[in-house]
């Protein structure tokens, strides 16, 4: 699609925020999302870790191999699904975004949400949800139900790096991806 490659494009040169001007100097890669244009489901994580940076694509690090399981382990195809997250480019030392970051890139996630149209969109962690709703939810009140905003089916987890941490958040996170992956075969047939 035009307008996809030209938002990816975008993306790839942004200097809208100091990360950007970061990627430059230090030759790292933005990282726009990857998965169908048309994909049913969207996921969306918080930020490129180095692994992500050094190869422009989401979730190909620790927390993305261990995201990998998960979803195979819920009957979720990583393949239908278009995954990204709120800021595209990697903050120094993967530290927590800034407001002002998720403000900024906000923008191109919107762009991405608006060509993709999801019936269902996958909030993993707190910044997602910060970029998502830009509100002062927090994770723990609404993990694990299913919200209708605006006509739009959004589901929010922990993040995987949290449930890597977390002996209680990891079984916890796997519980959500078991009942999100019956919900997709249920309600998206795929
Ligand atoms: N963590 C994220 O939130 N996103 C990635 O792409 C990788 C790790």
């Amino acid at each position: 699609m035009k307008e996809f490659k030209l938002i990816e494009e975008q993306i790839n040169s942004c200097m809208l925020c100091n990360l950007g001007k970061l990627r430059t100097e230090e030759s790292w890669n933005s990282v726009p999302g990857e998965g169908p244009l048309n994909a049913k489901v969207m996921m969306i994580g918080e930020a490129p870790g180095k692994e992500e940076a050094l190869q422009g694509k989401p979730f190909v690090g620790k927390a993305g191999v261990f995201l990998n399981g998960v979803l195979k382990n819920s009957s979720i195809d990583r393949n239908n699904i278009f995954i990204t997250n709120v800021i595209k480019c990697r903050p120094p030392n993967n530290r927590n975004p800034s407001y002002e970051e998720i403000d900024v890139c906000n923008s191109w996630l919107a762009a991405q949400y608006e060509l993709i149209s999801p019936k269902l969109v996958i909030l993993l962690g707190q910044v997602a949800l910060k970029g998502f709703f830009d509100k002062k939810l927090k994770i723990g009140s609404v993990r694990g139900k299913m919200i209708n905003y605006l006509g739009i089916n959004v589901f929010s987890t922990f993040h995987p790096s949290y449930a890597l941490r977390s002996d209680v958040g990891n079984q916890i996170f796997r519980k959500d991806m078991k009942m999100i992956g019956l919900w997709i075969k249920n309600n998206l047939k795929i």
